[in-house]
């Protein structure tokens, strides 16, 4: 796990997240009925590019694209193929930087077209579920508190709470320890210090938790086939309380109420 010791290393985390939250923002501008994934990742790498970062997750264990595209079923890890994006459809991009060696990962849901309300609902809840447990990064809580707070979040809905994939701590890797589950009891796991950063990544499904990796080793999706929704951020542990590096103000800000 970084501890961020300056100001310096808190800049150069605090650029790679700007940049995952402007890869977001040109990726929901372009997403619509008709367009590629492929396209989508095309645009991802042009940003990540202009910004003077790399891409954290092109060639990581062999992905072969800059992001990760995971509409509908799909629960992350997509690989951003010859999908043509349909009205309807629930996409989840998740995308990671490198600016001068530190990393930055976020992740959002968000539909193309009118959605139905089912599907609305999901992404609205597990939005709010990423900022309950980023609400728990303070000093002296622990990292059970965060999966405690996001599995509360489903709790009244019924949505299956992926178990199989976890948070992480961030910084000068993209995964690094402590995990960072979304679920378990409080007051469990490692203490949360000041200078440490990690991403808190929900993962809610409508159905069962349980989950599939497609043949071609990267795809997760729901067991069931049920839609599944994703939100995360780079979340730092300042003197002044929790800093989330990856927002954008336009789409991935604390939801109001
Ligand atoms: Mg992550």
């Amino acid at each position: 796990m970084i501890t961020i010791k300056n100001e310096r290393e808190f800049r150069k985390m605090a650029m790679a997240g700007a940049c995952v939250a402007a890869v977001h923002e040109a990726v929901v501008e372009a997403a619509d009925v008709g367009v590629t994934l492929r396209e989508l990742d095309e645009i991802a790498a042009d940003v990540i590019r202009s910004r003077g970062c790399r891409p954290s997750f092109l060639g990581y264990r062999s992905f072969p694209a800059h992001i990760c595209a995971s509409p509908n079923e799909v629960v992350v890890h997509g690989i951003p193929g010859g999908y043509r994006l349909g009205r309807g459809d629930i996409l989840s991009i998740d995308a990671g930087a490198v600016y001068e060696g530190y990393h930055g990962d976020g992740a959002l849901t968000f539909g193309i077209g009118g959605i139905d309300e089912e599907s609305a609902r999901l992404l609205e809840v597990t939005r709010r579920a990423l900022w309950a447990g980023i609400d728990q990064v303070q000093e002296g809580a622990r990292v059970g508190d965060i999966g405690h707070a996001v599995e509360q979040a489903a709790a009244p809905h019924g949505y299956g709470v992926v178990r199989d994939y976890v948070g992480h701590g961030i910084g000068r890797s993209m995964h690094e320890s402590p995990q960072v589950p979304n679920y378990g009891p409080p007051g469990k796991g490692q203490r949360l210090k000041r200078g440490m950063a990690v991403c808190i990544e929900p993962m809610f499904n409508l159905g069962t938790h349980r989950t599939a990796t497609l043949d071609d080793g990267w795809t997760v999706v729901t067991a069931d086939g049920r839609r599944s929704a994703h939100f995360e951020h780079t979340v730092a542990l300042t003197g002044d309380g929790p800093v989330v590096m990856t927002v954008s103000d336009l789409l991935s800000a604390r939801p109001a109420g």
